[in-house]
């Protein structure tokens, strides 16, 4: 459904165009990224990239709003580059309940966190999501989305090797959407000494563990640094725009099915309750 507002950005409306919105409507995508070091050929923002990627265009075609971009994540391994902002894992889950406290007191009741950063993010976002829910807010429903699973169903047949930061899927989407971000003379095959870092139960593809069993442990800065010096984890040799289409074109209609999917989903659950 298209919106007859002048954008899906909040942040570009006025508040009056918000409350008429908020009249025939109760969702909203909130992208979440990082501001951290992504290699010789990511820029710091690469995530956040991801996660503004996906909300806008999901928004357009769902015909819901999105909030303005959170550009910092839970990013202290990324420490020892310089450029990197980290937000405590902590900080973001406060920044993830005053958003969604203030969304929800203006009537938003749907909000779906988009992480652009993966894995580290996530423990933030999604406690915060089940905790305003269950303890503080259970009229709002919240979801959280990352390329991680989001893109399962398409990520093993468009990428050439494993996936991991700053590698070919990740640098492929940016390079489709913002392609004067990306150094595409600095594409190698640099990659993470993962037996050093985290030994055979390391996840060395983050589509599915790389065919292992995996322990997830923490790493320290200093400890990513000396394993995986350029700050890269895989190989972005083989990325293009034309892939980063396709894994973007495939997660933004995953998106707005399971925008569609929630709101009957949630209409049934409403009618059970007492
Ligand atoms: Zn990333």
């Amino acid at each position: 459904m298209a919106l007859s507002l002048p954008s899906v950005w909040l942040n570009e409306l006025t508040w009056e165009e918000v409350a008429v919105y908020l009249r025939e409507r109760d969702t909203i995508l909130i992208p979440f990224g990082t501001t951290e070091q992504h290699g010789p050929a990511g820029p710091l923002g690469l995530d956040s990239y991801v996660a503004i990627a996906l909300a806008e265009d999901a928004a357009k075609k769902a015909g819901v709003l999105a909030a303005p971009p959170v550009w910092y994540g839970d990013s202290s391994h990324h420490l020892g580059f310089p450029g990197t902002i980290s937000l405590r894992t902590e900080t973001l889950m406060q920044v993830v309940y005053d958003m969604v406290r203030s969304l929800a007191r203006h009537g938003f009741k749907r909000m779906l966190l988009i992480n652009g950063h993966k894995w580290t993010n996530l423990p933030a976002l999604t406690s915060a999501a089940r905790n305003i829910r269950e303890f503080e807010l259970p009229g709002v429903r919240t979801a959280v989305a990352d390329p991680m699973y989001l893109a399962r169903g398409i990520a093993g047949r468009l990428k050439h090797a494993i996936e991991h930061h700053a590698g070919e899927l990740e640098i492929s989407h940016v390079l489709y959407k913002f392609p004067h971000t990306i150094r595409t003379g600095k594409f190698s095959d640099a990659a993470c000494d993962f037996d050093q870092l985290v030994g055979p139960f390391g996840t060395t593809d983050l589509f599915g563990g790389g065919g292992r069993d995996t322990v997830d442990q923490p790493w320290t800065a200093a400890e990513q640094k000396r394993h995986a010096p350029t700050g890269q984890f895989s190989s972005n040799r083989a990325a293009t725009a034309e892939t980063g289409r396709q894994y973007h074109d495939y997660m933004v209609e995953r998106l707005v099915e399971f925008l569609a999917w929630w709101q009957t989903r949630d209409a049934a659950v409403d009618e059970e309750l007492p």
